[in-house]
């Protein structure tokens, strides 16, 4: 019975870097690439946060789990991340989910220089910083998957989330040029574009509409799930499911693609 469950695991002796694991999103994927076998390693900037991500991990699943801070948007982090990976593994990771993320919203007369500069750094940079520094290996090794979060906002504009939108976008045009690059050796290259999901980034953004409009929590919930036509948001785990399709074997044929999360909203 052991033996067999195994050897139906997905991820058996792959490598695992989510960054953004701390919780939400990233956190979910940790979850979900671990129960299948994966060697998973966890980074965000708060220390607590990835630890305690980490060992619940750990704890759910009996995977390795390592939990590591990193800065996404400053290239030395980053480089630091990969080098710690290496050190604690032998080598680099098989599969990079680039899930860091902020959004924080503004009129765009009132998006100034360091909110504009902060979502291109962190979203769209801290992606690409990854992508280059996990690449070399998986060409070496003929075999990588590079799955980046990005969002239904990668895709269409929205009122006050022009640098969200915009560093998301930003992404798409990374994971679509980075697919052909590495199509021949073995390497996907995906995005994953979730509507409202619910985590702590959908909450910062209930909070935000409470202060500046005249809607109560619940009814800026309500009217965020009525952009749904499953009127409902997203489980974090819906989004780690479709993660998981992409870091498979199973999943090989599909790259350079941004596959939707989100109930019918956007339909290309
Ligand atoms: P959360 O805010 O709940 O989590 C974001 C994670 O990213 C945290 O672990 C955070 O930890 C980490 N992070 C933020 N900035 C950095 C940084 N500079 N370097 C490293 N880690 C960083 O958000 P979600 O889980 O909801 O979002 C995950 C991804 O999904 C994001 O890219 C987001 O844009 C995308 N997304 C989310 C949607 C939603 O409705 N929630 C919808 C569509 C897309 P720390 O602050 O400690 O660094």
């Amino acid at each position: 019975m052991k033996l067999e469950t195994k050897l139906s695991m997905k991820l058996q002796n792959k490598i695992a870097l989510i960054t953004g694991g701390g919780r939400g999103i990233g956190r979910a994927i940790g979850l979900k690439f671990a129960s299948e076998g994966a060697q998973v390693i966890l980074a965000a900037r708060s220390l607590d946060q990835v630890k305690q991500a980490a060992s619940e991990v750990s704890r759910a699943t009996a995977a390795r789990v390592l939990p590591l801070v990193c800065d996404v948007s400053e290239v030395a982090s980053v480089e630091w991340l990969f080098k710690s990976v290496k050190e604690y593994f032998g080598r680099g990771p098989d599969i990079m989910v680039n899930n860091a993320g902020i959004a924080e919203s503004a009129p765009l007369i009132k998006t100034d220089d360091e909110h504009w500069q902060r979502h291109l750094a962190v979203n769209l940079s801290g992606t690409f910083y990854c992508m280059r520094a996990a690449l070399p290996e998986m060409i070496e090794l003929g075999w990588g998957r590079i799955i980046n979060v990005a969002s239904i906002a990668g895709k269409t504009g929205g009122p006050y989330i022009a640098a969200y939108s915009a560093s998301k976008h930003g992404v798409l045009g990374l994971t679509r040029s980075a697919a052909l690059e590495v199509a021949a050796k073995g390497i996907t290259v995906n995005a994953i574009c979730p509507g409202y999901v619910d985590t702590e980034m959908t909450t910062r953004g209930i909070e935000n509409i409470t202060k500046k409009t005249r809607l109560s929590a619940d009814e800026a919930m309500d009217s965020i799930k009525k952009m749904s036509p499953q009127n409902r948001i997203i489980e974090p785990e819906e989004v780690a499911s479709l993660a998981l399709l992409l870091a498979s074997d199973e999943g090989r044929g599909i790259n350079g693609q941004a596959i939707n999360v989100d109930g019918g909203t956007v339909m290309f």
